[in-house]
């Protein structure tokens, strides 16, 4: 993710209420399909577990409670890119509603052809480059509109296309974390709400000032534990 492309969007739009996932966390993702170095059993751990005081952000957005107590996204396959079947993005959404249902906001997922009269309060998912801002992915909250980047996920296909599926979880399940309140991004590199790095050259933190291992994704693709946590109390 590019800290800079992240903070000029909230710049741009004077609100945190619309937050992307750049093209520029390629690097890591691109090369995550193989490299399994030491500090992989950490981030396992980090995962698993939030320790008392560890929940950290950039205080780059105002949290909040979720958009509604139970939240409804309906997936609008249109546009989607040819190699991706409508079954895998799908999954991949239930997944990420899955794991943030556990912080107590019900989420699901409903398919744009069986949404019926249910589009009242939901959220849309769709595939736009321009509603993208050519990113993986963006929260637009108040538009109540989650995109999905077509451009940045051929780029990604491209260059390593077993990586598609992974990345593919891991944007969605970041962009749908803003919905459930969590506008600041966390400041912890494996939480999947995280970025890296910051415009001022500041890194995110690995548990104990470890180093992040380089040349992997060190984020995760599902709500951490303290994902979660920060969740949960921003939806008591
Ligand atoms: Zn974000």
């Amino acid at each position: 993710m590019n800290p800079a492309g992240l903070a000029g969007t909230q710049r741009l739009f004077l609100s945190a209420a619309l937050l992307c996932f750049s093209t520029s966390g390629l690097a890591q993702t691109v090369l995550s399909a193989t490299a399994q170095p030491a500090g992989m059993e950490l981030r396992k751990q980090e995962i698993a577990q939030c320790l008392p005081g560890e929940i950290s952000t950039w205080a780059d957005g105002s949290d909040r409670a979720a958009l509604a107590p139970s939240l409804t996204f309906i997936y609008d396959n249109s546009a989607a890119p040819v190699w991706f079947d409508r079954s895998v993005v799908m999954g991949a959404l239930q997944k990420a509603a899955a794991a943030w249902s556990e912080c107590g906001v019900p989420a699901r997922v409903v398919p744009q052809a069986d949404a019926g009269g249910e589009t009242v309060g939901a959220i849309r998912v769709q595939w736009s480059q321009t509603g993208s801002r050519n990113n993986f992915g963006l929260a637009d909250v108040g538009h109540r509109a989650l995109w999905l980047g077509p451009g940045a996920f051929l780029m990604l296909e491209k260059v390593n296309p077993q990586a598609g599926p992974a990345t593919l979880q891991m944007v969605v399940s970041h962009e749908m974390g803003h919905f459930f309140g969590l506008m600041a991004h966390s400041r912890r590199c494996v939480d999947v709400t995280s970025y890296y790095t910051n415009p001022q050259g500041q890194s995110c933190l690995v548990r104990g000032g470890a180093a992040m291992p380089k040349g992997v994704e060190y984020r995760a693709q599902l709500p951490t534990a303290c994902d979660i946590a920060r969740c949960r109390a921003l939806n008591p």
